[in-house]
């Protein structure tokens, strides 16, 4: 009988998931790492009990939470990834030639040994890019420090509990605006509808430090609860200005699986209540 297993994100709703086996487990002094593989979703990889990402949609995330923001940039060159130990977020950035830097910093060092070891289909050695760093540390902590100046930074961590808790308050947020250059982006993961209070407070902090801040959104079935949204910010850029035809131009000399010009321009619209909260 194959092992049943529930989703701990929310305490009385979930999702479960038939275990054809468990392919990696182990606890390290920030998290409990799990990699299982499913008959539909392949291997997934499962942090302190939640779903992170899955190789049957992880594209969909990775491209939303990185394209967006690349396209929305006059001409990104140096980027900063905050967690994104699986390589999903690296997989897309090294598309672009004209990327110079990418710097990664992860936590845990376990979740990169592993996702190279079990999770290819996410990341096809992306890592191995001479134009990437990795930097084993605490995002938090390396960009109260960081005197370099990004182009992108992409929070790509885990919810708001464990080591990802830090990556959703006032002060992270005002150390990243200190690590960007003048037209400078950040994005992060945001949670889905069922976590919107969250969202929602994460935006009113985010807005006392940026001129420019907002949410995008895109449908993830492996993320139980509805669209997942991205929190956007900058001090120069309003992602929701977009020339249509200049975009175009440059999203037509790429392939993407999910990410087209029409995805990116409807992935701001939002439903009314959320509009009436954010003003
Ligand atoms: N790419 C995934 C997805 O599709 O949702 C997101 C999960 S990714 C594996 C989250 C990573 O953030 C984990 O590897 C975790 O170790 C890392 N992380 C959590 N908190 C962190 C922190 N404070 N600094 C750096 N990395 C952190």
């Amino acid at each position: 009988m194959k092992k049943i297993w529930l989703e701990k994100l929310h305490s009385n709703i979930g999702q479960f998931i038939k275990i054809n086996k468990i392919i990696y487990k182990k606890k390290t002094k920030y998290q409990k790492i799990c990699i299982v593989n499913n008959k539909k979703l392949g291997n997934i990889l499962i942090l302190d009990n939640i779903i992170q990402t899955t190789e049957f949609d992880e594209f969909i995330y990775h491209e939303m939470i990185c394209l967006i923001p690349i396209f929305s940039h006059p001409k990104p060159q140096k980027i900063l990834i905050i967690g994104g130990g699986d390589g999903g977020c690296l997989k897309q950035i090294i598309k672009f030639k004209q990327i110079k830097s990418i710097t990664l910093v992860e936590i845990d060092k376990k979740i990169i040994s592993c996702s190279k070891k079990y999770l290819f289909k996410i990341h096809k050695n992306s890592f191995n890019d001479i134009r990437i760093k990795i930097i084993h540390d605490d995002g938090i902590k390396f960009l109260k420090q960081n005197n370099k100046k990004f182009d992108l930074i992409i929070i790509d961590g885990t919810d708001p509990i464990g080591p990802g808790k830090k990556l959703f308050t006032k002060k992270f947020y005002y150390n990243c605006q200190k690590s960007l250059s003048k037209n400078g982006i950040i994005v992060t993961q945001s949670g889905t509808i069922l976590q919107i209070k969250q969202t929602i407070k994460n935006l009113k902090k985010i807005k006392k430090i940026f001129k420019h801040t907002g949410l995008y959104q895109s449908s993830i079935p492996t993320y139980y609860g509805g669209n997942m949204f991205f929190m956007w910010a900058s001090q120069k850029i309003n992602l929701k200005k977009i020339n249509k035809n200049e975009l175009s131009n440059k999203i037509n000399l790429y392939k993407f699986k999910y990410y087209n010009l029409i995805i990116h321009i409807n992935s701001f619209a939002l439903p009314q209540f959320i509009i009436k909260k954010i003003n």
